[in-house]
């Protein structure tokens, strides 16, 4: 069993990690392998099967190359700064290429405590690692650039939270694990040196595009800022609501990170709010982009060290980066509803169109991706499923007539558009109250659930009739109304 590591994070300055190894577990069973990523990462899936495998999974054995690491990183936590955060329960092992040369990170997530952990225990549950596991692998299914799940790994050493619980390890897959707030750690401590080749590092790495310009920082900056804006449209797209958006949380490759608390809207509100954290509805659904362009404030203010060596002129290079967030992401916002919606042409009136459904759903508590299925029907005149949702009669009444004309202004056989929307408006997410039935049956020995799960998601916009249970929203007993970090 080889994994054909070629490290790169860790022959940077000492002072970006801890090195240290996993610290062993008890009694490692395989729970989930997945077996397609494995593959594309060039990994034998047998080979992670076997006894060998399974304890490097678990943190009980390093691979040859691996050269295991806790990240260094700080971070604003709903709004306040915390000069040092780090992996407090992970351990990156090394980074492989894959077939098609994309280099990615493989980090064991709950693999014991670090220099980093804070008085924690350095663990993670079951619960949590699996919630990892099926949502990442959604994001995936669905295109949503997301960090991906290896491998679930319970390791037969209870986990303490409010009751004694089945610990587990996650493999966690990444194109990288720089956040913003690993920028801010350097800047808090006025390491300008330590800024230079970190963004030296993300540069060559994520955005080597920058490298040509006149002006590598500011252009890396931008190209940042533009990844986080598309990336905050797609999970305005299908609902989804990261929860947790505090700057740590937050990758510099522009990929969802760090599933903690984060949930799928069933009934739309742009007010909505799962974890059990955020209290003051800071990550709400509709304030997700408020959140990114702040923490890429936090960013921009973390680079003016390097942005330019006069500090005005620093500060206009980083307030005219971060301003720019805002018209990239309405951009790519209403690019993500003009696809679901079926329309091909942008036109002035569009934001007003998908604005006025937005809100006819809010006031008649719609399901969010129902809806939009339904009106992948309704693309073709058959207005049966829109009728039967919740709110749907109201939106039939006053918004269709209007979609409808706006429609009939474009070119677009109607058969070709409602396939197009098909695209566009998944039938399956994963829903909180599957996954937490998932959860609760995996914790009690029974994978059947979670399987069935992962199966449907994987087929985000199939809808079957044999897959109903997966595309109805949950009956009022089942609504899950927190989500919880573990
Ligand atoms: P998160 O809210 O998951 O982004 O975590 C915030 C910080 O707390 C990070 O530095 C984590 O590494 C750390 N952390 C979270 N849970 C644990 C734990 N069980 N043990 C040690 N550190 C943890
Ligand atoms: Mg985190
Ligand atoms: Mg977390």
């Amino acid at each position: 069993m080889t994994f054909a590591f070629d490290n790169t994070y860790a022959r940077l300055p000492d002072r970006f990690y801890a090195r240290l190894a996993p610290i062993p577990v008890a009694r490692p069973d395989m729970i989930r392998l997945n077996e397609a990523l494995a593959s594309q990462l060039g990994l034998d899936p047998r080979a992670l099967h076997s006894p060998e495998g399974l304890n490097m999974l678990a943190g009980n054995r390093i691979p040859e190359g691996a050269e295991p690491l806790a990240m260094a990183y700080a971070g604003h936590q709903f709004g306040h700064f915390v000069p040092q955060l780090g992996d407090g329960r992970a351990i990156l092992l090394g980074e492989i290429v894959d077939s098609a040369g994309e280099r990615f990170d493989i980090q064991l997530k709950g693999s014991g405590r670090t220099p980093f952990s804070r008085g924690n225990d350095g663990r993670a549950w079951l619960g949590p690692v699996l919630r990892e596991y099926i949502v990442s692998e959604a994001m995936q299914a669905l295109g949503i650039p997301t960090t991906r799940a290896l491998a679930a790994v319970a390791t037969g050493e209870p986990v303490y939270r409010e009751r004694a619980l089945p610990g587990a390890v996650l493999t966690r897959v990444a194109r990288g694990h720089v956040r913003v707030g690993t920028f801010e750690y350097f800047a808090a401590r006025q390491d300008s040196e330590a800024l230079k080749c970190l963004a030296d590092y993300v540069i060559v790495r994520h955005y080597p595009e920058a490298r040509e310009t006149e002006r590598p920082y500011r252009a890396l900056l931008d190209a940042i800022v533009a990844r986080q804006a598309d990336l905050v449209a797609d999970w305005m797209g299908v609902g989804f609501i990261h929860g947790v958006m505090n700057t740590d949380n937050m990758s510099i490759a522009g990929e969802t990170i760090d599933y903690g608390p984060c949930a799928f809207m069933d009934t739309y509100h742009p007010g909505t709010v799962y974890s059990s954290i955020d209290d003051r509805g800071r990550y709400a659904y509709g304030n997700q982009p408020h959140a990114a362009q702040w923490n890429l404030g936090q960013l921009a203010q973390a680079l003016l060290p390097i942005l330019d060596e006069d500090v005005n002129q620093a500060v206009a290079e980083a307030q005219a980066a971060v301003d720019a967030f805002r018209h990239h992401f309405e951009q790519a916002y209403l690019a993500r509803f003009r696809a679901k919606l079926g329309l091909m042409e942008s036109r002035e009136e569009d934001a007003d169109l998908i604005d006025t459904l937005l809100r006819a759903m809010a006031g008649g508590a719609a399901d969010f991706t129902n809806i939009f299925r339904a009106l992948c029907d309704a693309a073709t005149g058959n207005d049966a499923a829109l009728r039967v949702q919740p709110g749907g009669r109201d939106i039939l009444e006053t918004w269709i007539p209007r979609w409808r004309a706006r429609l009939a202004r474009e070119e677009a056989s109607t058969d070709a558009r409602a396939q197009r929307m098909r695209c566009a408006n998944p039938a399956v997410i994963p829903r909180n109250h599957r996954v937490e039935e998932a959860l609760d049956a995996a914790v009690e020995d029974d994978l059947g659930p979670l399987e069935a799960l992962l199966d449907a998601l994987a087929k985000p916009w199939d809808e079957r009739p044999e897959r109903g249970i997966y595309t109805r929203p949950p009956e009022p007993h089942e609504i899950v109304h927190q989500t919880f970090c573990g």
